[in-house]
């Protein structure tokens, strides 16, 4: 079975823009790390394109607002020039060009409509952003104080089951990245496991299994999926690809061989 990475961040080719000398970069890595096959995207916070899907964003709080600015710095067309550029080529390790979209329940129409013009290898859902709260910011850490954490992973859910049911997407990104500050349900989530799994059956899409939140967060969150999730994911046969996440080059195929084992 051919070794796969099925997210890794290009990032404006980390602001140098897109280089063939800087792709050739994530095929040498995915190389030396096993891969035969890597999944290629960025995010669709990049790109001006989608500004208007970040309304309820942008809206929250002025931290968020200033996230948004600054993050979204480019236009898609750059992206989608360089693919065309790369598409016919032939290399070592095969690529797929695809985009981690914010999947945001209040801008979804708008989302669907600026989706409609592009065409890639894969789409990649994410939860982000809770009604407009982005609870998986570092420097808004502090807002999960008091909250209530059943409920908020119940949403999270929620919102995940109708990002399948939009029927967008390819694939569904670290679906419990909930866990990002460590913070875990009391209640049973089981039910919110198991329609999720049957919804992404549905929809013929795979669920990350990632090890983004241990390589990106904190090196001491558990690895990938959390146990109950990915017994659920199994028991419903669900489609599971292990993603790195990697934000840098040199992470590209990081915790993958593990991530694996764990299948
Ligand atoms: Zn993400
Ligand atoms: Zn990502």
């Amino acid at each position: 079975m051919s070794v796969r990475d099925v997210h890794v961040h290009f990032l404006h080719g980390h602001g140098g823009g897109y280089t063939r000398d800087f792709f050739e970069g994530f095929i040498a890595v995915a190389e030396k790390a096993g891969l035969d096959e890597i999944y290629l995207l960025e995010h669709t916070f990049q790109f001006r394109e989608f500004e208007s899907v970040y309304a309820p964003i942008r809206e929250y709080n002025d931290y968020q607002r200033d996230w948004i600015n600054r993050k979204m710095d480019g236009s898609i067309e750059r992206y989608l020039e360089f693919l065309d550029s790369v598409k016919e080529r032939f290399f070592s390790v095969k690529v797929n060009f695809g985009l981690e979209v914010c999947y945001i329940p209040e801008t979804a129409d708008k989302l669907a409509e600026i989706l409609k013009e592009y065409r890639f290898d894969f789409l990649t859902g994410s939860v982000h952003w809770i009604d407009g709260w982005g609870f998986d910011h570092p420097n808004q850490k502090e807002t999960w104080n008091g909250v209530d954490i059943n409920k908020v992973y119940r949403r999270y859910y929620m919102i995940m089951c109708e990002l399948c049911e939009s029927g967008l997407f390819t694939g569904l990104a670290h679906p419990d990245s909930i866990k990002c500050f460590g913070h875990t349900p009391s209640g049973d989530m089981e039910a919110e496991y198991s329609r999720l799994a049957m919804l992404l059956n549905k929809h013929g899409m795979y669920a990350e299994n990632s090890g983004g939140l241990r390589l990106n967060y904190d090196p001491a969150l558990e690895l990938g999926l959390n146990s109950q999730l990915l017994s659920v994911f199994k028991k419903h046969k669900v489609s599971l690809c292990s993603a790195s996440d990697a934000h840098k080059q040199s992470d590209v195929g990081a915790n993958i061989h593990e991530l694996d084992e764990m299948l």
